[in-house]
């Protein structure tokens, strides 16, 4: 058996040691975490926790199908793109036809970070700008280009003051607690972005790309206001540009409603990134755009990606879309999303500290104030309820510039007594205290 055999304490010090203390680990005291299985996680002492934080996990912990699927694949063959196989044709083809028809053609990568970074430079490519504007609050990657667009302060406190000349930023379309307020208020924050626009436009700056997500997941899985995106796709392609919808977070029918966040907008982005829950785990991205703009790249030089779309990730790929399908879990994440919607508004009835619900299906996000009139976060107890939830058996986190809100993202294969756990634990600790 693989599972480590020291015990925890003496490997978290040895984690310190040996692994960049650059990311923190969740938790002062973690569990040691070496088993899953569907929507739990289970500890060295056998205990198992409701995983609320793992959209990653699409189908679930332990997924019988992937891991059959992926040892024979390693048994058979695993090697690039660049080989003739059957495996990156049918996962491109299956991502096809997921999307509108004007997308007609599929990158493979290995993250989310590397799908924005790549859907970055076929937009500069293609527009031939290099500028950009993307939206406050938002977080899009690690990688050099992907964290310039990525102006969340909680992953970079100098996310505003340190961005490269090429990258414009617009406020957080955040109709509870942003610059305007309200359901109606896309039309005005499309209108300042737009007026953004012409200013940049008066300085002889003409914007190549748009990047949103088209809910803001690393806030909370904040809906963006209706009027919003048509308005500011309109203003960008009017003036040369394109837009991409970054779906890692909120894509891949986790709204329930929608397989894609932007379908929730009415539009169709020229650029799709998507990574995560395709590869249940496994790390596999996508881009899926316009045959021209991936053409335009061509020009500029070729695109390889030794591991992106090789053989045993496109069959993952493949396996993860064919059982999100055939277990019906965008519907289960509708399903059980609303019984989980109706089990904490019932919460926010009693608890004045839940300020705000956000998202939806299984990507929902419980904003908590101090007061519900100033709105001001609750950042400190926020925390404090997460580490009190995880004694309780459940594993959930803050997130958002203000960690204030808890994020709300489990395997699709939650189910309505998970839901109804969740929502009892959150009672009892916003009752009881922490
Ligand atoms: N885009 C969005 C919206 C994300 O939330 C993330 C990761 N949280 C990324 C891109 C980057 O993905 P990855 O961690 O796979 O590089």
């Amino acid at each position: 058996s693989p599972v480590a055999t020291a015990p925890t304490a003496e490997l978290l010090r040895r984690r310190g040691n040996a692994y960049a203390q650059l990311q923190s680990h969740y938790y002062a005291e973690p569990p040691q975490i070496e088993r899953g299985w569907r929507e739990f996680l289970i500890d060295t002492d056998g205990r198992p926790y409701l995983d609320m934080v793992n959209n990653v996990t699409l189908l679930g912990h332990g997924h019988p199908r992937v891991a059959a699927a992926a040892a024979d694949q390693w048994l058979r063959l695993n090697t690039n793109s660049r080989f003739h196989y059957a495996a990156v044709t049918e996962l491109s083809e299956a991502l096809l036809e997921k999307v509108p028809e004007s997308l007609n053609t599929v990158l493979l990568v290995n993250s989310g970070s590397e799908a924005v970074d790549l859907a970055l430079r076929l937009a500069a490519a293609y527009t031939d700008s290099p500028h950009v504007m993307c939206v406050r609050e938002s977080y899009h990657g690690w990688s050099l280009a992907s964290d310039a667009v990525s102006l969340s302060t909680s992953d970079n406190p100098l996310a505003a003051s340190t961005r490269p000349s090429w990258v414009h930023a617009v406020d957080a379309p955040n109709a509870y607690r942003g610059t305007h307020r309200g359901t109606d208020s896309g039309g005005r924050y499309a209108a300042d972005a737009v007026a953004r626009l012409g200013e940049l436009a008066i300085e002889g700056i003409r914007i190549g790309t748009f990047i949103a997500e088209p809910r803001n997941g690393n806030a909370g899985g904040i809906g963006i206001p209706s009027e919003y995106l048509p308005t500011v796709y309109s203003a960008i392609r009017a003036a040369g540009g394109v837009c991409i919808s970054d779906e890692v977070q909120v894509g891949y029918g986790r709204l329930g409603a929608h397989f894609w966040g932007f379908e929730e907008h009415g539009v169709v982005p020229d650029i799709i990134t998507v990574a995560k829950a395709m590869g249940n785990g496994h790390p596999l991205g996508a881009v899926i755009t316009r045959r021209d703009i991936a053409e335009a790249l061509s020009e500029q030089g070729s695109f390889f990606s030794s591991a992106g779309g090789s053989t045993l990730s496109a069959r993952i790929g493949s396996t993860v879309l064919r059982v999100l399908d055939e277990e019906g879990l965008q519907e289960n994440a509708q399903q059980v999303g609303g019984v989980l919607t109706d089990g904490l508004r019932a919460l926010a009835e009693r608890h004045p500290m839940i300020g705000a619900l956000h998202g939806k299906g299984l990507y929902q996000g419980v904003e908590l104030v101090r007061d519900r009139e100033t709105l001001e976060p609750a950042s400190v107890e926020t925390p404090l309820i997460c580490d009190r939830m995880r004694e309780l058996g459940v594993i959930v986190q803050p997130t958002g510039d203000r960690q204030n809100v808890l994020k709300v993202k489990p395997p699709m294969c939650f189910t309505v007594e998970s839901a109804r756990y969740f929502v009892r634990c959150l009672d009892e600790v916003l009752t009881h205290g922490w």
